[in-house]
């Protein structure tokens, strides 16, 4: 569980991340016409918070907090079809994260 004060640091890493997010989102949305672009693991955003698209790839010396069984897939802040194996995250805005990814922002589905 997630203490407020980690809360709020992701809140606030992740309002940081808007504009960049949105301004990669004009730009990779017009070479990308049918979709939103996968997020890449070298985005700033995505290393900052841990990002991986294999959940096997998780940094755990860097987040000990991870646990298995974390998921981008039964995390809260995923949205899209649950059958798609590439989905938005409010965390990432503009950008697709892997079902079977991680990041340190992860927090359990209500
Ligand atoms: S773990 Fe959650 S916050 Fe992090 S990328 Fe996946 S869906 Fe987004």
């Amino acid at each position: 569980m997630k203490t407020r004060r980690e809360f709020l640091k992701v809140a606030a890493i992740g309002a940081a991340a808007l504009p960049a997010g949105a301004a990669a989102m004009r730009t990779a949305s017009a070479a990308v016409p049918d979709g939103l672009p996968r997020l890449e693991e070298s985005d700033p955003a995505a290393v900052a918070l841990g990002y991986v698209h294999d959940v096997a790839d998780v940094d755990t010396a860097r987040f000990p907090r991870y646990e298995e069984g974390q998921l981008c897939s039964n995390c809260r802040l995923i949205s899209g079809p649950a059958e798609d194996d590439w989905r938005p995250c409010s965390i990432f805005p503009g950008k697709l994260v892997a079902n079977e990814g991680w990041c340190s922002a992860w927090v359990a589905k209500g």
